[in-house]
């Protein structure tokens, strides 16, 4: 019995292992994708390289090549890798304590809690791990407003085409996407989307039972898509109008990434809440979600919570963090680098219309609209050892650490060059 169990599994591992090198082969992976069968769900399509050590903006392999990381993480590694105040915050607080539960009062949490709610818009702060569970709060927390308001019918949320809001169940439906939805039972409920940009379809979205609208205010996965500014205002006034509440998914721009600290700062203008993760534990792993008292009033002793959110360790790195990217100038710097490197893209779009159809984004969170298909570049560029990220829309995703120098942007830049030439020369041949 055990026997044929495990010849059959061998079987079917064997066929699994073909069909995967097969579809590899398809679409034309190469050396870049894995081949192999591994003991993980492989829910990822990974490279295949592996790296061990990281140093500012440079990821090692075990071999020691050395890859300019211009993805950072997926926005992550906001101070790029094992900088220094990060480590020892971490070492210090690995000494001293690394998790008492929420049942105690943990004061790097409160300490945390309260720089961010002094630097932004927020009187409160809910710890979580992740950015889909910021989110999750995000939308509970307006929910439960309605509720304590005597108004608990309204919990329905307006969310954009387009959005990416994380992978729990409740944020693909959020989000939307069919890719994410597909195969995973009903969406759940709650959730209703509209064009992104579109007032009048906020508008008319808009019922009694709609609790709130959430935005991210510049769309990263759907691939670095912008609404204006004005558009953010304009969803201010309308949920002001209506009484309902405004969420920012600033899960990718926060942090400095936009050249702001939050990029509704660019706004000129604040949410009622905010989600927040990425960049904050600069690699370590933290979510947070912030509000208004007002907003946050119906989240009550016992009404939500997390065991690890908060925990010793994310909120001694978290406070690193915020260290350096409040400390005067750091905004500034990253503002002015982001100018850099934006011209510089311009000149290669103009030199590469065949490869680069369009350059946009805010600060350090850049997209580069492709007109062949964005991983052809990603491709190429890895074979230039530099990192970047794909996204939605064709895109391919530059995303820097922050604490990146302009000798980096030079040689990004003559890396994308080259890369974009190789692109644009095997387009000729074909
Ligand atoms: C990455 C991301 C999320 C999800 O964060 P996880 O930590 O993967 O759960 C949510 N919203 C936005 C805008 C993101 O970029």
């Amino acid at each position: 019995m055990h026997a044929r169990l495990t010849a059959r599994a061998d079987a079917l591992e064997s066929n699994i292992h073909k069909a995967a090198i097969g579809l590899a082969a398809f679409f034309g992976f190469g050396e870049y994708k894995r081949d192999t069968m591994s003991a993980l769900v492989p829910t990822y399509a990974r490279a295949t390289l592996a790296f061990v050590k990281g140093e500012g903006v440079y990821l090692e392999t075990a071999e020691g090549e050395r890859y300019l990381d211009f993805g950072a993480g997926v926005a992550v590694a906001s101070l790029g890798h094992a900088h220094p105040a990060l480590v020892s915050a971490l070492c210090e607080q690995a000494q001293a304590l690394w998790h008492t539960s929420n049942l105690y009062s943990i004061p790097g949490q409160e300490r945390l809690g309260e720089r961010l709610a002094e630097a932004t818009f927020a009187d409160q702060v809910f710890f979580a791990n992740s950015g889909a569970e910021a989110m999750e709060c995000a939308v509970k927390m307006a929910r439960k407003y309605h509720a304590a308001q005597g108004d608990g019918g309204r919990y329905r949320v307006i969310t954009f085409e387009g959005a990416f809001h994380g992978r729990t169940l409740a944020m693909i439906s959020a989000g939307g996407q069919e890719k994410h939805l597909e195969g995973f039972g009903p969406p759940v409920d709650g959730f209703d989307h509209v064009p992104l940009g579109d007032l009048g379809a906020v508008r008319n979205a808009i019922t009694g039972e709609t609790a709130a609208i959430a935005i991210e205010p510049l769309l990263g996965e759907g691939g670095v898509l912008t609404v204006s500014w004005k558009f953010l205002r304009d969803l201010r006034a309308l949920a002001d109008e209506k009484g309902i509440l405004l969420i920012f998914d600033e899960v990718q721009t926060g942090i400095g990434r936009t050249g702001k600290l939050f990029a509704y700062e660019w706004a000129g203008m604040t949410p009622d809440i905010m989600a927040v993760a990425k960049g904050l534990g600069g690699g370590f792993p933290v979510g947070a979600c912030l509000a208004t008292g007002e907003a946050a009033q119906g989240l009550t002793a016992g009404s939500h919570g997390s065991t690890f959110g908060g925990n010793p360790l994310a909120m001694a790195v978290g406070n690193a963090v915020l260290d350096v990217v409040l400390a005067p100038g750091f905004l500034a710097r990253v503002r002015d680098i982001s100018v850099a490197l934006k011209q510089k893209l311009a000149g290669l779009r103009d030199e590469f219309p065949d490869v680069i159809e369009e350059v946009r984004g805010e600060g350090l969170m850049i997209g580069l609209k492709c007109a062949v298909p964005n991983q052809r570049l990603i491709e190429a560029l890895f074979e230039e050892r530099l990192l970047t990220v794909p996204a939605g829309d064709n895109v391919v995703r530059l995303l820097p650490p922050l604490i990146v120098e302009p000798e980096h942007i030079d040689l990004a830049c003559d890396r994308l060059g080259a890369a974009c030439g190789a692109v644009s020369a095997a387009l000729d041949r074909s």
